[in-house]
């Protein structure tokens, strides 16, 4: 088995741009696109988003690329209004030379290295892998391996999602009592997109208590 950190590739967004076309788009509700100056997105935005005139934060979206774990995406696909592309455990067998013959595993950020517990769970994982590996080489389909994949068994994943989905997602799954994995994904994402569009997501809670030593790493995709 091969223990892998989470990561999150973002695409390489202009947060100013986005701002400013979702403003462009909001305007013609009370046609005043005369008003447009450089940084009149500011006050607009920050009105919209107090009077819940969210909708207009749908006419931009985001796309990333997250590196988490299968309990993660199980999760986040939940989200009616994203747009998903999972790694299939249907169509890869990890038994193969291009999968190296071994099982990528996420490292459990809420199962602490050095520790009974972590013990225990190494042991489950590594005889699920042998188990794995056995029934491949004996020709079993990826349909048929699937069935012994845990929760930890990584999983990458594509997914977009408009602005208004991307704050109801951070606001749900940024909190304390969203799973860990997924915490650890979407804290990062969302302190970037703070730090990017303060009008739209500085009001977004998380849980500040999440160890920042354990958030994935953000990379920003060409
Ligand atoms: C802490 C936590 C624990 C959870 N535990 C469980 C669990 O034990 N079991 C389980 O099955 N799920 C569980 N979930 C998943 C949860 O019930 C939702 O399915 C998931 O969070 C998606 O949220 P959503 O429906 O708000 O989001 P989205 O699908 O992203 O929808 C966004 C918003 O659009 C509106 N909307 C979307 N579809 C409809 C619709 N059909 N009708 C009316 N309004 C709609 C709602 O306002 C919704 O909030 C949990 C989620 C969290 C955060």
């Amino acid at each position: 088995m091969k223990l892998v950190e989470p990561v999150v590739y973002v695409e390489n967004y202009d947060g100013k741009k986005i701002m400013q076309r979702i403003e462009r788009a909001c305007r013609v509700c009370y046609r005043s696109e005369g008003k447009i100056t450089e940084d009149s997105y500011k006050t607009l935005l920050t009105n919209c988003i107090n009077r819940g005139h969210e909708s207009v934060l749908e006419h931009e979206k985001i796309s990333v690329r997250l590196v988490g774990d299968i309990g993660a995406y199980k999760d986040l696909t939940r989200h009616r209004f994203a747009s998903f592309s999972v790694e299939s455990t249907r169509y890869c067998n990890y038994g193969k030379d291009r999968f190296n013959n071994e099982i990528k595993i996420l490292k459990p950020c809420h199962i602490d290295e050095g520790t009974e517990l972590y013990e225990i769970w190494k042991k489950g994982i590594e005889s699920m892998e042998k188990a794995y590996l056995e029934m491949s080489e004996k020709g079993a389909t990826p349909d048929q391996l699937r069935m012994l994949l845990p929760h930890s068994t990584a999983a990458e994943f594509a997914m977009t999602a408009n602005i208004r989905e991307w704050k109801h997602i951070f606001s749900l799954r940024c909190a304390k009592m969203t799973h860990p994995s997924i915490r650890q994904l979407l804290i990062p994402l969302l302190l970037k997109f703070k730090e990017d569009m303060p009008e739209i997501f500085e009001s977004v809670e998380y849980d500040t208590e999440f160890p920042k030593e354990k958030y994935a790493n953000i990379i920003i995709m060409d």
